[in-house]
């Protein structure tokens, strides 16, 4: 008898073991040679702009007066830039989120060995392959980028973790912090010509990380003036630092914009599950190799409602997903006695 129960328990220990080792292993594969493209890119350098924990209805839907809290974007949107939905997937949280952007899979399943706070394993990233890239905002986000590249050329500025406080009064401060440090870096490049040098070569990437608006919306919610108006302060900020940038590179044209969000947030001011209010983020993007707007008169094919809500039916809606569908998909749940969560996993 006991024989038999013992059998029988290392059987389930050894079932139970099995699927930490079939199912929560990284999906990254490495040693891999990197593969280049020979055809020539119509950008010479990028400027990301990830505003933390906006909403997409947040930046899209107009006043009641039918003006926009964010005229500098609205503007693109309505004229110089492609605009869509940025579909994000559970869970919808910063480090996650940044991670689809910036190396390009889902969530690591591996990860829920490290509570979900870290990546477990080193992966390669755009900024990894770009010849420099300089980054500015939370210490929370940007050395998980640094950490894994090679060599010494993802330059991270952050403010100190503990000094993430003198934002409590107005979280917005945050993303004057990142202004502020973006325009002084590139005033200053202007008379150092090493720097300047550098700036001028090809393949670099700039990278805003703005955590305010997903701190306010935590501390206020995403209905809340403190919110919206740390919207409308991103928009000038970024009008701004664009303008700077143009000058900078004498307007040659070859600068390409991307502003998005890592994932939203619920009405209540929290986010990690797959309600559409924390898996809708904005895209907007534009300059070097990005189409201008295009009018269209038929309708689009996007049934959700949104369009109207956002007087943009006008104007051709371009969804993307956070990271480029794969191919083979394997699904599966984790049920957590917090959460249930859902991957899609590649084989
Ligand atoms: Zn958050």
């Amino acid at each position: 008898m006991i024989t038999f129960f013992l059998i029988g328990l290392t059987v389930h220990v050894v079932f139970f073991l099995s699927i930490f080792d079939i199912y929560f292993t990284s999906p990254l594969v490495h040693g891999m040679t990197p593969q280049s493209t020979p055809l020539a890119p119509p950008a010479s350098r990028l400027v990301l702009v990830v505003a933390d924990g906006l909403r997409a209805d947040s930046l899209f839907t107009l006043l009641p007066n039918n003006s926009s809290r964010t005229p500098f974007l609205r503007t693109i949107i309505e004229e110089t830039g492609t605009w869509g939905v940025s579909h994000t997937r559970v869970p919808t949280e910063s480090r996650p989120g940044h991670v689809a952007l910036i190396a390009g899979f889902y969530e690591d399943v591996s990860a829920v060995a490290k509570g979900w706070k870290e990546n477990p394993v080193e992966f390669d990233s755009v900024f990894n392959e770009s010849r420099s890239t300089w980054c500015w905002g939370s210490p929370d986000i940007l050395p998980m980028f640094a950490k894994g590249a090679t060599g010494d050329h993802v330059y991270t500025h952050t403010y100190p973790a503990e000094e993430e406080d003198f934002a409590s009064t107005d979280a917005s401060r945050l993303d004057t912090w990142v202004f502020t440090q973006v325009k002084s870096f590139f005033q200053a490049a202007k008379t150092n010509s090493t720097l300047k040098a550098t700036l001028l070569e090809d393949k670099n990437i700039f990278f805003l990380h703005l955590l305010g608006i997903d701190t306010n919306g935590h501390a206020h919610r995403p209905m809340s003036q403190e919110y919206l108006d740390n919207i409308a302060l991103v928009d000038t900020g970024v009008a701004e630092v664009v303008s700077l940038i143009e000058d900078f590179f004498g307007y040659d044209g070859r600068t390409a914009y991307v502003f998005t969000s890592d994932h939203g947030m619920t009405n209540w001011g929290s986010h990690g599950a797959g309600h559409p209010s924390e898996t809708l983020t904005p895209l907007v993007v534009w300059g070097a190799g990005v189409n201008k707007a295009q009018r269209v008169t038929e309708p689009q094919p996007y049934e959700d409602g949104y369009l109207k809500d956002w007087n943009l039916e006008h104007i051709h809606r371009a969804d993307v997903n956070q990271v480029r569908r794969m191919q083979k998909k394997y699904c599966f749940c984790v049920h957590t006695p917090l959460n249930s969560l859902h991957y899609n996993h590649r084989l």
